[in-house]
């Protein structure tokens, strides 16, 4: 059966980082006064490529819920097809897209939470927090802590780090920690890989919340924390190794691949 084929219009784009060539996109689609998913789902883009062959990609959603609204954050990848025209797209241009797609969704009941990003991988953690912690609204996250490791290259990549840097002034349960790979001598902030402060996190709280081993072993009532990666598939494997050889479960541990 043929998929429900949407258009979206985009109604606003910023520029995140001109170097890295990373836009964020607004989009409202017209003929739905609701569009209703899970944050963390994504869409798939739809367009016809110069052979007038159909082309899909994926791109996550960066937004929580919104009435028929949904952001986007893509960057511009060197040859490729979707990525330029989708920031190529001027307001009031249109994209068909098919969704929401995916199960990189948050684990209910809701747990400790570790959400893990390099790149535009930002883009589901964003709806994540969002919905979590609404500006206008009820908090969602019950007061359990709520950690985003974000890593990057360089400080210009580190897209809506105000926005997270203010969500983690406002509210004592969500800790933002950002480190770059590549830093200049005088960044003041974290450095090193994401896995590296992923791994201090899990046997900080193993050492002031439990008493028993680092492991974050099945509990019988189920798990009380999950991992939530996503970027590019080294990035992940990297993050994936790391915890199961802190004693993860895999089930504790949801990822998206983009590549
Ligand atoms: C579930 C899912 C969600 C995604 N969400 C996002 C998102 O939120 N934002 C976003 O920007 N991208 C996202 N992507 C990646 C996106 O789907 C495309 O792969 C990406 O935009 C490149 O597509 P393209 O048509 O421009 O390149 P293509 O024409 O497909 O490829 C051109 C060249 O670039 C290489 N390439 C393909 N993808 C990447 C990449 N991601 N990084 C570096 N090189 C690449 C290819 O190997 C090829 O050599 C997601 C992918 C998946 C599977």
């Amino acid at each position: 059966m043929a998929r429900q084929l949407y258009t979206a219009r985009l109604q606003q784009k910023l520029l995140l980082s001109d170097p890295a060539q990373c836009y964020h996109l607004e989009f409202k689609i017209d003929q739905l006064e609701d569009f209703a998913f899970t944050p963390g789902q994504f869409v798939s883009c739809v367009a016809e490529d110069k052979n007038g062959k159909m082309q899909t990609r994926a791109y996550s959603i960066a937004s929580a819920p919104r009435a028929n609204e949904f952001d986007l954050c893509v960057n511009r990848v060197e040859g490729g097809f979707f990525s330029n025209l989708l920031c190529d797209l001027e307001p009031g241009q249109t994209v068909q897209f098919h969704g929401p797609h995916g199960l990189f969704t948050l684990r209910q009941p809701l747990t400790d939470s570790i959400f893990i990003a390099t790149g535009t991988g930002i883009a589901p953690m964003r709806g994540f927090v969002q919905w979590l912690f609404p500006e206008n609204g009820e908090d969602r996250s019950q007061g359990k802590p709520v950690w985003l490791v974000y890593g990057t290259r360089y400080p210009t990549e580190l897209y809506y780090e105000k926005y997270f840097a203010k969500v983690a002034a406002e509210r004592h349960n969500f800790h933002y920690l950002s480190t770059l790979s590549r830093p200049k001598e005088d960044w003041q902030g974290l450095r090193g890989y994401v896995q590296e402060h992923v791994a201090k996190i899990v046997e900080e709280r193993a050492r002031t919340n439990h008493s028993g081993p680092v492991v974050t072993a099945a509990e019988p009532a189920g798990f009380d924390i999950h991992a939530y990666i996503c970027g590019l598939n080294d990035m992940v494997s990297a993050n994936r190794d790391r915890l199961i050889g802190l004693g993860w479960e895999k089930k504790q541990i949801v990822f998206e691949r983009y590549d």
